[in-house]
């Protein structure tokens, strides 16, 4: 059966005008799905009684059913949902003064291997449908009853290797009609898939684009990321510069700082000169040591000396704030974990 949320509002008219029904229809249905947020067609009541029947018989709404709900500290939520297949993904409610933030999964599993993250162990699965990834705001959404403001795609999976679905979620979550959150309250972030940049630059959304870096010398980048050996720092930062010059946009840069691996001045200074000029921003994330990691955190006192050392040599850097470590919902802690 076809999942109803995997469909854009234009997609959805169109689906409507193929089994004989008004497309205004597809607009009802999305203000039953993602403003009143019901769970069955049964309660789509400005829909005939025949309609709702048919949309029944023919689509699923895709609810979650939550495996488990982890609560830290700091209000931080993490959640188990169980995709109805027999898998079951992560997501992960954090809570800011500026409202509330999402983190969303976008496949089940990862390819892309990087050394310091907890779903790197995880075989790859299958990518999540758009409805999937919208799902997941949904379901939090009902679950807490808050209105989320920010979503970041930094879950498990890589979202560029999954770009059709990331990308129509987006149209979902970014539309009026649909979830109603502003572009600009959406980031994507990519482990660096140099040609998806470049697509994603041509798409017109306005979202925020999220690079994890990590490391400044190629050598070293590729034994952190597997993805370097294929798209050196050099090629993804001039993707970096075209997605600037097309989008306006102001690039955020990830570096997870990990102890007397790339966490030294002679880095920061590297970093400087790679990042020279650009718009943007790097996101300081002291690096959360996983089981059998090889890499561990920064001293406190690292971090802060390269944070100056950015911003004395004008390049705006900011420490992220660990949330939901006391649950394993920190920056790259995420895994699968087994149904059984
Ligand atoms: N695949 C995407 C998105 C998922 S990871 C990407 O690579 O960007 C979201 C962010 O968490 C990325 O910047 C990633 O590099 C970072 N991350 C992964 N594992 C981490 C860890 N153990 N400690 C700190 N950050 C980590």
């Amino acid at each position: 059966m076809k999942n109803i949320k995997d469909y854009n509002l234009d997609e959805l008219k169109q689906e409507l005008i193929s089994v004989g029904e008004k497309p205004y229809r597809a607009e009802q249905i999305f203000k039953w799905l993602y403003e009143e947020k019901v769970k069955t067609f049964e309660e789509m009541t400005n829909l005939s009684l025949e309609l709702r029947k048919k949309l029944e018989e023919n689509y699923t709404m895709c609810n979650y059913n939550i495996l488990k709900k982890q609560e830290s500290k700091d209000g931080t939520i993490k959640y188990l949902f169980d995709v109805l297949d027999g898998n079951a993904i992560e997501t992960v409610l954090m809570s800011y003064h500026h409202g509330y933030s999402i983190c969303v999964s976008s496949q089940i599993g990862c390819k892309m291997g990087c050394k310091f993250c907890a779903s790197t162990g995880i075989n790859f699965i299958r990518n999540l449908s758009s409805g999937e990834i919208v799902e997941q705001i949904l379901a939090v959404e009902q679950d807490t009853g808050n209105k989320i403001s920010n979503v970041v795609f930094m879950g498990i999976g890589e979202p560029l290797d999954n770009y059709d679905n990331v990308v129509n979620s987006i149209h979902i979550i970014n539309h009026p009609k649909g979830l109603n959150i502003g572009a600009r309250h959406i980031s994507i972030s990519t482990s660096g898939l140099v040609p998806k940049i470049y697509k994603l630059a041509e798409e017109n959304i306005q979202c925020t684009l999220s690079i994890s870096l990590h490391a400044t010398t190629n050598e070293k980048r590729s034994e952190m990321m597997p993805v370097n050996n294929t798209y050196k720092i050099e090629e993804l930062l001039q993707a970096c510069k075209d997605y600037i010059a097309k989008t306006n946009r102001r690039i955020s840069f990830e570096y997870a700082l990990a102890k007397d691996n790339n966490d030294n001045l002679d880095d920061a200074k590297r970093l400087v000169n790679l990042l020279k000029g650009m718009l943007c921003h790097v996101n300081l994330i002291p690096i959360n040591k996983i089981e059998n990691g090889i890499y561990s955190k920064a001293t406190n006192e690292n971090i802060i000396k390269f944070r100056d050392y950015l911003n004395e040599h004008g390049i705006v850097a900011t420490i992220r704030r660990e949330l939901g470590s006391d649950i394993d919902a920190a920056c790259g802690q995420l895994r699968r974990k087994n149904l059984k």
